[in-house]
């Protein structure tokens, strides 16, 4: 096999020469001592374009999902999420392990809930219930396929849960693919939440990391339950200086991984046996739904793979692909050229 194509996630995309340089001069120190000046210059760039007080550089965005749920709730609290949020369904089970909390599940469309669905999901207050405190978002929705939430519907679900006293974390895993889709700064967008956790190792390219955003005490909150959770790193300066390159080189490329996966989408709605809905195909990511009887998801994953495409099952009928900066054009092609034998054959 000459070349793999790997659509997998935008978590496979490696580092460039270029950020492996600016990695290996990083200066660096102890940042348990808060003396790295790296790791100090990117949480201050991150909380500076999200327009925060603070950040903390955490090595993965589950350590900043549920360093944050740590910092804005207590044991037995509950806290509301779309139900295909990858706070509850992808880290295994740690809000209640780690947490102590009770998830309130809303069924979403496309991964996005309505304010008013909010509202009936906050508990009243009554000695018998648990104590709605915090409501996660996530822009994009990875599981409703990229999909994302506009200022306007931000502005309007925090407005709702600020008035009922919550916080509201921001799970940003991808907010730079929304922020590029909609054509609005990310800070506009993330004005309203009281934390975010953005990831710089998937479309944004660096190796290893994710910063959490949010006020100078939450922060000094994070920073302890990230110690507790075995996230004190050390020369970590070595991470950081990837992350500002990412920041400062890597997200317009954004943009052109959305191409990608709409070109993808195109090709692959022209095809019998499959269906996409087109308008979900906003960012980088791809759900594609197998309707024909003769094939399931992990089937069409195998076959792919042993033509050098590589994919995952998300369900079993469905089939995700998602666009990153180490896929091009051509990729793009032969994946479609590919996809069309498979779906073609029988
Ligand atoms: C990838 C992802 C995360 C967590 O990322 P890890 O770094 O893999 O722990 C959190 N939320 C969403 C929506 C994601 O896609």
């Amino acid at each position: 096999m000459e070349k793999i194509v790997d659509l997998r996630s935008d978590t496979v995309t490696k580092p460039s020469l270029a950020m492996r340089e600016i990695m290996a001069k990083a200066e660096v120190g102890d940042d348990v001592y808060g003396e790295d000046p790296t790791v100090r210059q990117l949480e201050e760039m991150a909380a500076a374009i999200m327009g925060k007080e603070a950040g903390l550089f955490v090595v993965s965005g589950t350590m900043g999902n549920q360093v944050a749920l740590l910092a804005h709730t207590s044991r037995g609290d509950e806290i509301i999420l779309e139900a295909n949020a990858h706070i509850y369904t992808y880290e295994v089970g740690a809000l209640a392990v780690l947490g102590g909390l009770l998830p309130k599940l809303i069924e979403g469309n496309k991964g996005k809930i309505s304010p008013e669905q909010l509202k009936k999901a906050i508990r009243p207050l009554n000695i018998h219930f648990p104590q709605t405190t915090l409501l996660c978002l996530e822009n994009t929705s990875n599981f409703g396929g990229g999909t994302v939430i506009s200022v306007e519907e931000m502005d309007q679900l925090t407005d709702v849960a600020h008035g009922y006293g919550l916080k509201v974390h921001l799970d940003g895993a991808r907010i730079f693919n929304a922020a590029v889709y909609l054509g609005v700064p990310v800070r506009e967008l993330v004005k309203g939440v009281d934390s975010v956790m953005f990831c710089l190792a998937k479309g944004l390219g660096a190796p290893v990391g994710s910063v959490l955003v949010g006020s100078k005490e939450f922060i000094e909150k994070a920073r302890k339950y990230r110690k507790m959770l075995g996230g004190g790193l050390r020369q970590s300066g070595i991470l950081a200086a990837a992350g500002i390159y990412a920041l400062e080189n890597n997200i317009k490329r954004l943009a052109y991984d959305h191409l990608l996966a709409r070109k993808l989408a195109e090709g692959l709605a022209e095809l019998p046996g499959l269906y996409i809905d087109l308008d979900t195909v906003q960012t980088n990511i791809l759900m594609v739904d197998i309707v024909r009887e003769d094939l399931n998801s992990t089937q069409l994953v195998d076959i792919l793979k042993d033509e050098g495409v590589l994919s995952s099952a998300i369900s079993e009928k469905r089939v995700r692909f998602v666009t990153h900066r180490d896929v091009g054009d051509k990729d793009i092609d032969y994946t479609l050229q590919v996809m069309s034998k498979i779906m073609m054959a029988k």
